[in-house]
């Protein structure tokens, strides 16, 4: 077996030392006959993997018992509906931040459900910035501000929490656990999992207790928070063998030490791509050096006629996922915290070769 870098931007990389403790428990769980997939969702065992896997996130994010935190199903997109229907009455206006593709399809769904007011737009930049928080036209009672830390197709990362009056609610996908943020900043925090938080088919909510019970009378049980912070986010069969993947990769952050070294690890990493990027005179990045995603790295040729090539020969030395998303083109470098040093390391020396070679 040779496992290769994958650069995938989602589903994306998982630490190995994480599949391998999974491929041992695959069979027979700690000494119980079965495996986790096996489970009822309500045996002690799987309570007990539930509930440890939230213990160990609450850590990992410094998470007070003020804020309920669900393991949905659904993906982030189900939270496109899910945030406006229970946040806001149908005659409420949310304020939302454009700042890419994630922005937009959070802005479409909540149009159904809320009057939106875009309250700042990176469309002028072709979505290369973020509008400075001093040109945001905030409406007076809004029901939340949304915005999207890190747009993981245009690689723009927000390095600074906005300060509203209203519930802030963050679309966490491809930033948590990346580095430290304050949960007591936000009233909700949402992330599909397939980025930094294991395999696909599992969605954390992360929300402010004293939102809860405020769904509009159109929402879908399931999609009532309330519904699953009764039940411990077991209404219905959970998505058990991603929860208790979740689980063995908080261990494995807290074996990292944590979000504050993971912050460490990950700004060296995306420093030397840009870094190198930046001085090629081969590759692009377009966006703001002030907002340049620690985790999505989009980049482009000196000619776009040698994507193939470059795509081609990145498979060949075992660099996979380069492909930039195929509403962009390009290419995009995913690194996210289960992608090693070295990954980032073998990515620039080839694209130093082929740069030299097709220079
Ligand atoms: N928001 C962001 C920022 C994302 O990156 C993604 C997925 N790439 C989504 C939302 C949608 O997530 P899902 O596929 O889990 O619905």
């Amino acid at each position: 077996m040779s496992r290769r870098f994958n650069f995938c931007a989602g589903p994306a990389a998982i630490p190995e030392v994480v599949l391998q403790q999974a491929r041992e428990e695959m069979l027979d769980w700690q000494g119980h006959g079965l495996s986790v997939m096996e489970m009822s969702h309500r045996s002690p065992e799987m309570v007990g993997i539930a509930e440890q896997a939230e213990a160990d996130l609450r850590e990992l994010m410094g998470i007070s018992d003020d804020y309920a935190v669900l393991f949905l199903q659904g993906g982030a997109s189900t939270q496109f509906a899910s945030i406006p229907l229970n946040l806001a009455a149908a005659d409420q206006t949310a304020d939302y931040i454009n700042t890419g593709e994630w922005s937009k399809k959070a802005i479409k769904e909540a149009k159904r459900y809320v009057n939106v007011n875009v309250a700042a737009s990176a469309e002028a930049s072709n979505f290369s910035t973020i509008p400075a928080f001093d040109s945001w036209q905030l409406s007076d009672n809004a029901a939340y501000v949304h915005y999207t830390p890190n747009e993981t197709i245009g690689g723009v990362e927000f390095f600074w929490t906005p300060e509203v009056k209203a519930p802030l609610v963050a679309d966490m996908s491809s930033t948590i656990l990346s580095r430290p943020v304050d949960v007591n900043q936000f009233g909700l925090i949402y992330a599909g999992a397939q980025k930094n938080i294991g395999p696909a088919g599992l969605t954390i909510v992360i929300v402010r207790r004293d939102l809860l019970g405020k769904a509009q009378g159109i929402t879908p049980t399931m999609l009532d928070y309330k519904t699953a912070a009764d039940n411990d986010s077991m209404y219905n069969t959970p998505p058990t063998l991603a929860w208790y993947l979740a689980g063995l990769v908080f261990k494995w952050l807290k074996g990292q030490g944590g979000l504050q070294a993971m912050e460490v690890i990950n700004r060296r990493k995306a420093e030397k791509l840009y870094g190198y990027i930046d001085n090629s005179g081969f590759y692009r990045n377009p966006v703001e050096v002030a907002s340049r995603s620690l985790m999505n790295v989009p980049f482009v040729l000196a000619d776009d006629a040698l994507d193939k090539a470059f795509l081609a020969g990145a498979d060949e030395a075992g660099l996979l996922n380069l492909k930039g998303h195929r509403s962009v083109g390009g290419m995009r470098a995913s690194i996210y915290n289960a992608v090693p040093e070295e990954a980032v390391d073998a990515l620039i020396a080839y694209m130093q070769d082929f740069a030299q070679r097709n220079g």
